[in-house]
């Protein structure tokens, strides 16, 4: 039977926005000793803006920008609405019909416009080409200004490279200080680049990150953490996420998150608000003390 300090602890989180599922929750997190986030949409607002676009100068940059935003409108990855958004304000596209639409989950999308396949996703995904291009020059430097760096490409070369800035929530670095000041270890996963991440990561202030990290492998991360700290909690938003959040002690969500993540969750945060994550394990510490 769930006692009335728990009860009563569930509410009063609940009334400061922290939704636990179970009083079990509220126990498990006060026993957390590192913290695990996702990157896009947890430490950062999750609404990317493309800032550069470089198109090959032999192809005309109309065309090329209206088979990107044909094929970005079919996918519902936030990258996708950001650059779907960039085309359709900055030229005269027309929307293309795109068949055999592919989504890579963590990694791009594949689909054929006209008689061509396309492929946009990020450099490993694009293959040798983008990865010698971001070996060294503009897609490195864009990467290391913690911009997320996309290439198109058809079927012979790199037509288009593009850079996609998100910005860290104005209260994550606070956040995670006081995470860390508590004495919890606090890692990134992320399914972007390491330079890309680096830099993120770096304005966040977080003690470790994963970059390159599909959804299998954030799982594998999560394992990994869960050996070496026993007791370990995920934050995280999206669909990819929504193992990751199964595999932790406690799975967390953001409030405006992917339905897929709030389900699977063990506690939701109804405002997104980052700094209640350690203003709940306060108060689940001091619970546990009453109970005992
Ligand atoms: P995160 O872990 O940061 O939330 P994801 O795992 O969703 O990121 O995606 C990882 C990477 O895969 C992105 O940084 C991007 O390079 C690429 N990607 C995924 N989906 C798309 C898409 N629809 N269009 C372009 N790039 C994509
Ligand atoms: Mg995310």
């Amino acid at each position: 039977s769930i006692m009335p300090a728990t009860l009563s602890a569930i509410s009063s989180s609940a009334r400061h926005g922290v939704l636990f599922k179970g009083g079990v929750h509220l126990e498990n997190l006060s026993h957390i000793k590192a913290i695990a986030f996702d990157k896009t949409g947890t430490l950062t607002n999750g609404s990317p803006e493309v800032t550069d676009m470089y198109i090959d100068p032999l192809y005309n940059k109309e065309d090329v920008l209206a088979v990107i935003a044909s094929i970005e409108q079919e996918s519902n990855h936030p990258l996708a609405q950001a650059i779907v958004h960039y085309a359709v304000n900055r030229s005269n596209v027309t929307l293309q019909p795109v068949e055999n639409m592919k989504n890579f989950s963590g990694q791009g999308v594949t689909a054929v416009v006209g008689e061509e396949t396309w492929k946009i996703g990020n450099a490993n995904f694009i293959g040798e080409t983008a990865a010698e291009m971001f070996q060294d020059g503009a897609a490195l430097r864009l990467a290391s200004e913690g911009k997320t760096v996309v290439f198109a490409a058809n079927e012979d070369r790199v037509i288009a490279i593009m850079a996609l800035k998100d910005t860290v929530r104005a209260e994550t670095k606070q956040a995670i200080k006081v995470l860390k000041d508590h004495g919890i270890y606090t890692v990134m996963l992320t399914g972007d680049n390491t330079k890309t991440a680096e830099a993120i990561a770096e304005e966040s202030g977080i003690d470790q990150f994963v970059a390159e990290c599909m959804p299998d492998k954030k799982v594998g991360e999560l394992k990994k953490l869960k050996k070496r700290f026993k007791q370990i909690a995920m934050v995280g938003d999206g669909i990819n996420d929504a193992p990751a959040l199964a595999a932790a002690n406690v799975g967390i969500a953001m409030g405006e998150g992917t339905d897929a993540a709030l389900e699977t969750a063990d506690v939701v945060l109804m405002k997104n608000d980052l700094p209640r994550i350690a203003k709940a394990m306060k108060l689940s510490q001091r619970m546990n003390r009453v109970v005992k």
